[in-house]
């Protein structure tokens, strides 16, 4: 395939980035149908990026669309499932951002229809596995540096979040990433999990419990645990430490200067996701992209979907019981065994 035309579905503050990134820094696509709620948002989009595309009647238009070679799902989570599956039934290829879908059973539905289709489609947004800081951790790990695992140390900090974010989505929305990227990085699988609740900060709003700590126990016995905090305050922030029996390897502090001045040092911290990951986000659509030229995806398959969706069901029982829960998993079909 020459050029790859992309249709994207969904074009808040992700599907915008996607877009820029496709039409001003990636090679080998181009975006041709856009399509939104809010079609005035649509078409400013194309105006703002000079796009050559026009805004499709519906999602499933999109989908259909002829002239669409691959499907861009970045519309709010609860609607992934639908047009994934739609996309799945159209025969196209579709990166969709995480989640691949709000429930378990969506996401099993999503496994059946791509197995049953015989051929991958689906690349799910999880990007952590292309930052340059995860693969050098995956690398020291796989190459016996910190020798056997025991312990990984880990936290997800956001300055704040908005008063419609829920205790379920510190899970949902944002350990998500984490479940996905330490199954990647351990090479091993989740069995139960744990979520603690200490002192309450008192910034979150009154339905929000914040921080959460929650503890993962793998099959080969490894326990990692992960703090999610999204009203620190201070910045954003993510740490990754992984402890051996010869050693431990942790994520690198993010790139900035350090300022000597007025009787200190100091260095600036992010406050938000788009700069900490931009470059892993672009490697990882590149990938798609070239993934749809040659007919052969790379990137966090259906399945790595599916079982971060069932650790998270595990987490949200976990919250509500406050006692170690089990991980369910299906047999992973022979499809996804590569
Ligand atoms: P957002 O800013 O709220 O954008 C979502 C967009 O989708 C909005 O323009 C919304 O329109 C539109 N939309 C809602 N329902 C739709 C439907 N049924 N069909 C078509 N468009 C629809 O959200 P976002 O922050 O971009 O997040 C979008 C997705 O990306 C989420 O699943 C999120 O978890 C994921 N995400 C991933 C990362 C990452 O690090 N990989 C980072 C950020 C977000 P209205 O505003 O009119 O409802």
């Amino acid at each position: 395939m020459s050029t790859v035309r992309i249709g994207i579905i969904g074009i808040g503050m992700i599907g915008e980035e996607h877009i820029r990134r496709c039409s001003q820094v990636l090679s080998g696509a181009e975006i041709v149908a856009l399509f939104d709620l809010n079609t005035d948002r649509a078409n400013d989009v194309i105006a703002k990026y000079s796009l050559d595309a026009h805004v499709a009647e519906s999602a499933e238009t999109l989908i259909h669309d002829p002239a669409v070679d691959a499907v861009f799902v970045t519309s709010w989570g609860g609607t992934h499932a639908a047009y994934v599956l739609e996309a799945i039934a159209a025969g196209k290829y579709v990166f969709c951002e995480k989640p691949l879908a709000t429930t378990v059973s969506d996401c099993e539905r999503i496994v059946a229809a791509e197995v049953d289709g015989g051929h991958r489609l689906v690349q799910v947004g999880f990007m952590r596995p292309y930052d340059s800081g995860y693969r050098d951790l995956k690398a020291r790990i796989d190459d016996g540096t910190i020798g056997e695992v025991l312990m990984v140390h880990a936290a997800h900090r956001n300055p704040s979040v908005g008063d419609t974010y829920t205790t379920d989505m510190a899970i949902t929305d944002t350990l998500i990433h984490e479940l996905d990227v330490l199954r990647w990085l351990l090479n091993d699988e989740f069995v139960s999990v744990q979520v603690l609740f200490p002192r309450g900060t008192s910034v979150a709003h009154a339905k929000l419990k914040d921080p959460q700590l929650v503890i993962l126990h793998t099959k080969r016995g490894v326990i990692a645990d992960i703090e999610v905090f999204v009203n620190c305050q201070y910045g954003y922030e993510i740490r990754c430490a992984v402890v051996g029996e010869k050693g431990e390897v942790a994520l690198p502090e993010f790139p900035a200067p350090v300022v000597r001045h007025g009787g200190a040092i100091s260095q600036t911290v992010l406050m938000d996701w788009k700069k900490r990951f931009i470059a892993a986000y672009d490697t990882e659509i590149q990938d798609f992209i070239n993934g749809v030229s040659d007919g052969k995806l790379r990137g966090p398959d259906a399945w790595a979907g599916y079982l971060a969706a069932a650790t998270a069901d595990a987490c949200l029982r976990a919250q509500i019981s406050g006692e170690i829960e089990p991980v369910s998993i299906i047999s992973r079909p022979d499809f996804y065994k590569h």
